[in-house]
């Protein structure tokens, strides 16, 4: 391995932060080795804040319209071909009962951005959750309001937010977004977020078209500035209605790779191994937890609405990635020497061993 990969890595995994060109380098000269001492370093350190404990959450996707147009969403708004559908309040409910019944103490509402999910409708929602099931968190996935609308989902008892920053460097932005969406406004919202009291869920694709080695060190940087709680990393995956159709997908190696050096940047951050890794590569979710992952966010949508939620091409949603597929789930967990837990899953304070 390359001298100063390895020298960089041993610096991150004790210091916890390296300088920005540092990051580049690192993520330039990415290798099967350097991966595997990167995962090495990962593991140990979600071992001592997490176990072998693999926290789930119950992902149910409220709405498939949405006002923006993000270049690589298939469910952006000029994408005429997307099936749209939004659930009931009533059908969310019935998801969040199943999904209690299975085990799963974390119910995320995700969806995109949909002016029929109002403010008053929201903040009904969560208390409506919280009040039926007061031992489980709620998370929110909703994109961009201002912030007295999510002080009102805040004060209503919303726990966390998920709100992928989606790049940190302000020209790669609005490379891939329209012009209507501004850098400055997502980070807005994430500061508005974090200063409301949520537990703040940040994120990037990887492999998106026209990413750098450069906008991915930025991204790292941020991440060990913000120091979000949650941190949803992905593989770009390609849908066939949007202007990135036949770009390649990101790939595994390359986000279990940024999953370790993530872990080793700030230990207790709850990072999920995505449904868009296990997408590209069979086992890819398994790959992820042993880069240093700790959450699996299984579907809990209704069955019939689940492939009309198609951000990009082939999205899983039945067999693991499904609620109902939860033993199977903790099976596969299992071979790899880890376990499924009802728990709420919140940020480990202290390290469980030394
Ligand atoms: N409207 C919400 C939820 C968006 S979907 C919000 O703005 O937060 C959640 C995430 O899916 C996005 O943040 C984006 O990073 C990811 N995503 C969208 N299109 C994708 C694609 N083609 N491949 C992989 N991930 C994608």
């Amino acid at each position: 391995m390359d001298k100063t990969v390895e020298q960089l890595i041993e610096q991150l995994a004790r210091e916890h932060v390296l300088p920005l060109e540092g990051y580049e380098y690192l993520v330039a000269h990415q290798s099967p080795e350097a991966a595997e001492v990167l995962a090495t370093f990962a593991v140990r350190e979600r071992h001592a804040h997490y176990g072998n404990r693999v926290f789930i959450r119950g992902l149910i996707e409220v709405s498939s319209y949405c006002r923006n147009d993000c270049y690589y969403c298939g469910l952006r708004a000029s994408n005429r071909s997307c099936k749209r559908y939004r659930l009931s309040n009533e059908q969310i409910l019935a998801c969040v009962d199943k999904g209690y019944d299975l085990g799963f103490r974390t119910f995320v509402m995700q969806g995109g951005e949909d002016a029929r999910f109002s403010e008053e409708r929201v903040a009904s929602l969560v208390r409506a959750i919280k009040e039926a099931y007061p031992d489980c968190a709620v998370t929110l996935s909703l994109g961009e309001y201002p912030r007295k609308t999510y002080a009102a989902w805040r004060a209503a008892g919303a726990d966390r937010y998920l709100l992928r920053h989606e790049t940190a460097d302000p020209a790669y932005y609005a490379q891939i977004h329209p012009t209507d969406m501004s850098f400055e406004r997502r980070m807005e919202c994430l500061q508005w977020l974090s200063e409301l009291g949520f537990a703040v869920g940040a994120g990037f694709m990887v492999g998106a078209p026209g990413q750098t080695s450069a906008h991915l060190a930025a991204d790292l940087k941020f991440i060990e500035r913000f120091k979000p709680e949650m941190c949803g990393i992905g593989p770009f995956v390609p849908h066939h209605a949007t202007p990135y159709a036949d770009r390649p997908a990101g790939t595994l190696a390359q986000t279990c790779y940024l999953l370790s050096i993530i872990r080793l940047i700030h230990p207790p951050v709850l990072l999920p191994a995505t449904t868009a890794l296990g997408t590209i590569e069979d086992g890819g979710r398994e790959k992820g937890i042993l880069a240093g992952a700790n959450v699996v966010m299984p579907n809990l949508s209704p069955a019939d609405t689940r492939a009309k939620y198609e951000i990009y091409d082939n999205k899983l949603a039945t067999g693991v990635e499904s609620a109902e597929g939860l033993a199977e789930l903790d099976v596969r967990m299992h071979a790899i020497g880890y376990r499924i837990v009802v728990d709420r899953g919140d940020t480990c304070t202290t390290k469980e061993t030394a």
